[in-house]
């Protein structure tokens, strides 16, 4: 097994898969299948109190939905297993006496009112911050009189003086003065690790080659090797990935909208276009082309062509690339699409009882759609039971004197038609038009904002055809009513 590349992703459950996250894991992902390796899940569930199985589930699904298998991991076993941290305090005790043995850690029996209160003081006085040290120059006398009356401890590493760096794959030579960092906790008092030391061990154990995260853990990599050095073992090549940056340039979070992966699969978007866009957020093949199936990258990734500088999370870019895709389905996949949409999330529940009607609707609509959510903008006046004019619809409604009366002489024709379809009502508003002196869009543009509220739709007679007479007759009739009223007033 050695040689062969091994990485992680490991995400705390304790919510759901955000676009960030899914971003590493994607990465990771890519990294591996490129390079070929074993991908490795790993569940960071130590934090007892917020984890949750909603949230496991939620990702596991949010990651399958993308397509991202895991070699080892949650429901795959492996050497390396178990995959939930909450399952490896074994291993997390084992190495923290490893390092209490070799010296490398300690046991603090400051409270944490003292430990606040030096704080304050030392603050007072323009002092460091960190933890003064005052428990490490205990002598195991002192040590073995505390711990036998029963006083709590944690378990802190003796961070050595120097420099710490690494060659970052993405960052490129990242240095921290070890005069930053505390001697920090390793084990809290109540037996549990904390992050910085479970992800060690489990990194060591699991023999991981590459970290490959979000640069927020920057700060926790110069703990992470002084451990790793501790341990006398091999460091992993660290890649970090640059931050995802909302349109407004600040760190994209919930502030922004919708980051869960899950809200975009509900909405109708497609996991292909989805996992391409994830890919863009801070790669970029030859900085031009931007539509890639799988198979392409996967041959294409690599971390050299993963940018140090952030991205920024356009939702515009997503619903264009989405639309891409959307315009290569076969359209039993659209309509599927746009049903599961209607009955899950407008909760519309005849959506299966009405024929083809649904399916007729989402071919009319064509590629507008660029995202199933899409429909009720672009088709919405075929669901509802009155229509709403938008602003523009109201002053075409409002701006000519005959308006009324056009709807009307268009609403009779179509009430004296013998077949009522697509071919025989355009004849009919064509003749009509013409017995007029009019054009034919003198008569559209009118019939189409009684119709459906707005000034654009999808085609006219598609339009009346699939509203039905009745609809159109009461709808042209309601409009004519408003137009007249509405001038009187
Ligand atoms: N559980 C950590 C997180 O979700 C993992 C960080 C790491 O990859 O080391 O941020």
């Amino acid at each position: 097994m050695s040689g062969a590349v091994r990485v992680r992703f490991a995400p705390s459950p304790t919510g759901y898969l955000h676009v960030g996250g899914a971003r590493t894991a994607f990465f990771n992902w890519l990294f591996v299948r490129s390079e070929g390796g074993s991908f490795i899940l790993r569940i960071e569930d130590t934090d007892v109190a917020r984890s949750t199985q909603e949230s496991l589930q939620a990702i596991l699904e949010s990651m399958r939905w993308l397509g991202m298998d895991w070699d080892e991991g949650p429901g795959k076993d492996g050497a390396a297993g178990p995959y939930f941290q909450s399952q490896r305090m074994e291993k997390y005790r084992e190495f923290s006496s490893r390092l209490l043995a070799s010296g490398h850690a300690y046991r603090c029996f400051c409270t944490r009112e003292e430990l606040e209160d030096r704080r304050a003081a030392s603050l007072a006085e323009k002092g460091a911050l960190k933890y003064d040290g005052r428990c490490e120059r205990l002598s195991p006398e002192e040590v073995l009189s505390l711990e036998a009356g029963g006083r709590p401890c944690v378990v802190r590493f003796r961070v050595r003086s120097g420099v710490t760096s690494w060659q970052d794959e993405v960052k490129g030579r990242i240095e921290f003065s070890n005069s930053e960092l505390d001697d920090f906790i390793i084990t809290r008092s109540n037996g549990t690790p904390t992050y910085n030391f479970a992800a060690v061990v489990d990194d060591v154990t699991m023999q991981i080659t590459h970290v490959i995260r979000g640069d927020e853990h920057i700060s926790n990599t110069p703990r992470q090797i002084l451990l790793y050095e501790a341990l006398g073992e091999a460091l992993p090549v660290f890649a970090h990935l640059p931050m995802i940056l909302g349109p407004d340039g600040t760190k994209l979070s919930k502030r922004h909208g919708a980051v869960a992966i899950s809200h975009y699969e509900r909405q109708g978007f497609l996991p292909e276009a989805m996992a391409n866009f994830l890919a863009l957020l801070g790669w970029a093949y030859d900085g031009k082309r931007e539509i890639f199936t799988r198979e392409e990258l996967v041959r294409k990734f690599s971390l050299e062509r993963v940018s140090s500088n952030p991205s920024v999370f356009d939702q515009d870019k997503l619903i264009w690339m989405n639309g891409q895709y959307m315009r290569e389905l076969p359209s039993s996949r659209r309509h599927e699409m746009v049903r599961r949409f209607l009955r899950e999330e407008e909760g519309m529940n005849d959506v299966d009882t009405r024929g083809d009607w649904i399916d007729r609707i989402v071919d009319v609509v064509g590629d507008r759609m660029k995202v199933a959510s899409q429909i009720t903008e672009l088709a919405g006046f075929f669901f509802e039971d009155r229509v709403r004019y938008d602003e523009k619809a109201r002053e075409l409604l409002l701006s000519g004197a005959g308006t009324s009366e056009l709807l009307l002489k268009v609403a009779g024709r179509l009430e004296s038609l013998k077949d009522y379809g697509a071919v025989s009502i355009e004849e009919a508003i064509r003749g009509l038009a013409g017995e007029m002196g009019l054009k034919a869009g003198e008569l559209i543009h009118p019939a189409r904002a009684a119709l459906t509220g707005k000034t654009t739709s999808p085609g006219i007679f598609d339009v009346m055809t699939l509203l039905g007479r009745e609809r159109c007759l009461s709808r042209l009739r309601d409009a004519a009513d408003f137009a007249a009223s509405e001038r009187a007033s």
